[in-house]
């Protein structure tokens, strides 16, 4: 939304009705409002301070946001999925870690001898570990 420009002080330039109505903030912290020093040329408006144009603007602003936030959104989600499959290959990886490490250990090559409590101790060894 552009304020138009209206004098208030006594020292306050009036209006030029050849220039921009819109009120334009001064230069670095400054609080006063100028009148824009553009040419009118949408009535009394100049071309970036016509209304319309300004709505139009801030609505192309707010698409763009829009679809950044879009965007970060379906990164962080497919982060988290490339975290999660990583973990269940770890997992997988463990299991197959604790089954070599069995069949190597038995009489019969490539059959493991590994009883199912001592399988369950061993994961919930590892589950202890990977808490930390
Ligand atoms: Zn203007």
């Amino acid at each position: 939304m552009t304020h138009e420009y209206k004098p208030h002080g006594l020292n306050d330039p009036q209006v030029d009705s050849e220039r921009c109505v819109a009120a334009v903030q001064g230069e670095g912290r400054s609080i006063s409002f100028h009148q824009c020093r553009r040419k009118r040329k949408y009535g009394k408006w100049c071309a970036q301070h016509y209304p319309p144009n300004v709505k139009k603007r801030d609505e192309e602003r707010h698409r763009r946001w829009e679809a950044e936030r879009k965007e970060d959104e379906r990164r962080w989600r497919e982060e988290k999925r490339t975290r999660l499959r990583v973990g269940r290959i770890d997992a997988l990886n463990a299991v197959h870690e604790i089954l070599d490490k069995n069949v190597a250990a038995s009489d019969a090559p490539g059959t493991a001898y590994i009883s199912v409590p001592l399988l369950r101790a061993e994961l919930d060894a590892l589950a202890t570990k990977w808490k930390k």
